[in-house]
């Protein structure tokens, strides 16, 4: 039985002020780490503090981002091994938002993938068709070239601990859900991807969420499909009230 894994994505919204008033909402009324994994991808500035306001709770802090060099001539960028110094868990890679708009490759987020793993970070990557994609019927395969691309190289086991957060560009911030329907299809077919490109017994332990305007009314239906062992969230893990709803549904 794979455990779910919610995690809000704040993207570069909130104040300091804002996320600790998050963050002292939430990190104790969040359900235990047996239960369900609950994580929160803050910007860059906040992390040293919601890590040090967490500790010890069941709330755990996620990155949206990192290079993949653990140092060097590149301004502007963090490092694995300052988020992994932080005491961060985990690092959203591939986000659609950085392929779109930062121009990331696969190459790249194949790169950070195994650096999160060398430096103990758990990566949440990101992979989704856009609606011209989906439109031109290239949804399977455009998801299937991004996890191949993601996975290159990892190890059986790096496979295994690894989450896989389908998000259709389409339903990104927009307030436009797939499906369950949909949104498990892909998800299913991720999974058989990494049967045949990794092995089935990573397939079975893989985490797959979805994202793409998942809120508190339609968390339940989304987490009751068979391929779907989470959610990745914007807009509705903005307030902690919101998040709460969406992490006790993973339960
Ligand atoms: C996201 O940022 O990954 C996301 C899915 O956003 P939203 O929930 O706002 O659609």
């Amino acid at each position: 039985m794979r455990k779910k894994v919610i995690a809000g994505n704040w993207k570069m919204n909130k104040n300091h002020r804002e996320a600790e008033d998050f963050i002292q909402t939430a990190k104790n009324e969040v359900p235990s780490s047996e239960q369900v994994e609950s994580v929160v991808c803050a910007p860059f500035p906040f992390l040293q503090k919601l890590v040090e306001e967490t500790e010890g709770t069941s709330l755990k802090i996620g990155a949206q981002n990192m290079h993949f060099e653990e140092s060097g001539a590149f301004t502007g960028e963090v490092s694995p091994v300052m988020l992994k110094e932080l005491g961060v868990s985990y690092v959203v890679l591939g986000h659609s938002e950085r392929r779109e708009i930062f121009k990331e490759t696969d190459e790249e987020v194949n790169k950070k993938v195994h650096a999160a793993f060398n430096h103990g970070l758990t990566p949440i990557i990101c992979v989704g068709e856009s609606l011209e994609q989906r439109e031109a019927n290239e949804t399977m395969d455009v998801v299937e070239t991004q996890v191949k691309k993601a996975l290159d190289g990892l190890t059986n086991d790096q496979c295994a601990e690894t989450i896989i957060a389908y998000e259709p560009i389409w339903a990104i911030g927009t307030g436009r859900t797939a499906t369950s329907e949909q949104a498990n299809e892909v998800c299913t077919h991720i999974r058989k991807v990494v049967s045949d490109y990794v092995s089935a017994d990573a397939a079975e332990a893989v985490r797959i969420q979805y994202g793409g305007s998942v809120k508190p009314a339609n968390v339940d239906e989304l987490l009751s499909q068979s391929d779907i062992d989470g959610a990745l969230v914007g807009g509705a893990s903005l307030e902690a009230d919101s998040f709460l709803k969406l992490v006790e549904a993973g339960k």
